[in-house]
């Protein structure tokens, strides 16, 4: 079925989802070695004019707003909790959000949409941002919120690209994330180099924002149901005495081989949940997942439950942890979390 990248509920934004985006964002464009080097040149030129600004330093952030300082680009950063300047060397600390604003390209790596509206909507950012400015959300944000900051920046003659990331704060550190990309071509090719230095691959999903939102949701909704998936199949198989560790062995080494289940399955066998991706914001992507089914009136019933395991575990208080405490709290079927390997050693 064809996408209607047109808003309806968001008046005013018109935006034509058949336009090719016309720019190869992976940068893997075969030439003769001569135009090669010529391109390059040119890029890297053009790459270390560009301001960059960057919002949010969080886990996800500050290994985001380094790598584009290793990266040789001068880029001044604003968070909300004051940061030692020793922890992110080479970034250039502002007091203010709109200090960010003053540049060629801004990142905003805040953590939901709430927080998005209060330091940059509601502050009035927008009208007075840098002339030509290109603002890269890479939070994982309603589709929503998507469809209404695209208007804002449209009508604040700025460019808006949404940006979520695939990836733990690890693999952002590592520049390996993997960056699901849409907005109108021309804002996506003016940030396109800087996008290459944050990921190991960026997809293009069109140029309708909401689409790599709803995407990157999808993805979520998906590992949560994976780590649903990976605690059950333990609470059937510990019942009669199968060891975890050689439950996934089995399912690793044949039916689930992907990358969620390889990951989330170390987590779970050796219960280690330290985030990684609190279970916090994992409660908040399954809380906008549901929100975009409610909207196109469809109910899903697995993601239902996926979202009322992780409200209960944010419920427990442990919102902090990583978001594959819920299939610990399967696993025990009481809704409570056993004590860790290492507390349980020290307590016998
Ligand atoms: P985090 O470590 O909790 O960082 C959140 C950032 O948002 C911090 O800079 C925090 O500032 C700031 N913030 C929150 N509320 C604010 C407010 N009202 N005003 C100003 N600043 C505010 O979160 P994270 O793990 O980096 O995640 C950030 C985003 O990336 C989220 O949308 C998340 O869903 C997404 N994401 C995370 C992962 C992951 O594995 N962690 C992976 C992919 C995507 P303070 O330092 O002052 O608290």
């Amino acid at each position: 079925m064809p996408v209607d990248c047109r808003v309806a509920d968001v008046a005013g934004l018109r935006i034509d989802s058949r336009q090719s985006i016309g720019v190869d964002l992976s940068l893997t464009i075969t030439l003769h070695p001569a135009s090669h080097l010529e391109l390059t040149s040119h890029l890297n030129n053009r790459i270390s004019e560009m301001q960059v600004g960057f919002v949010g330093l969080g886990s996800m952030g500050s290994a985001m707003a380094l790598n584009l300082v290793k990266a040789g680009h001068d880029v001044r950063a604003w968070n909300r909790s004051k940061l030692a300047q020793d922890d992110v060397p080479g970034l250039a600390l502002v007091e203010r959000a709109a200090d960010a604003f003053q540049a060629d390209a801004v990142f905003t790596m805040l953590s939901d949409d709430a927080a998005i509206r209060e330091v940059i909507l509601d502050a009035g950012l927008l009208p007075g941002a840098q002339s030509g400015l290109t603002h890269v959300v890479t939070s994982t944000i309603s589709v929503a919120f998507a469809r209404e900051l695209a208007l804002q920046h449209e009508e604040a003659g700025l460019g808006y690209v949404s940006a979520p990331v695939l990836g733990r704060p690890n693999v952002a550190a590592s520049g390996q994330l993997n960056i699901l990309v849409a907005g109108k071509s021309d804002a996506v090719a003016a940030i396109a180099p800087l996008l290459a230095q944050l990921g190991k691959k960026v997809w293009k999903l069109g140029e309708c924002p909401a689409q790599a939102n709803a995407a990157k949701l999808a993805c979520n909704m998906m590992i949560a149901m994976a780590i649903e998936a990976m605690a059950e199949g333990v609470v059937l198989t510990e019942s009669v005495g199968l060891d975890r560790a050689d439950f996934f062995e089995l399912i690793l080494g044949t039916l689930f081989s992907g990358r969620a289940y390889e990951s989330y399955s170390a987590q779970i066998r050796e219960r280690s949940f330290e985030p990684g991706f609190k279970a916090k914001l994992a409660f908040k992507d399954m809380r906008l997942a549901t929100e975009a089914s409610n909207r196109i009136g469809r109910r899903l019933p697995m993601l239902e439950a996926v979202h009322e395991a992780l409200g209960n575990a944010v419920s427990l208080g442990l919102g902090e942890k990583d978001w594959s405490i819920m299939a610990d709290m399967t696993v025990r079927g009481s809704g409570s979390v056993a004590p860790s390997k290492s507390k349980m050693a020290t307590t016998s």
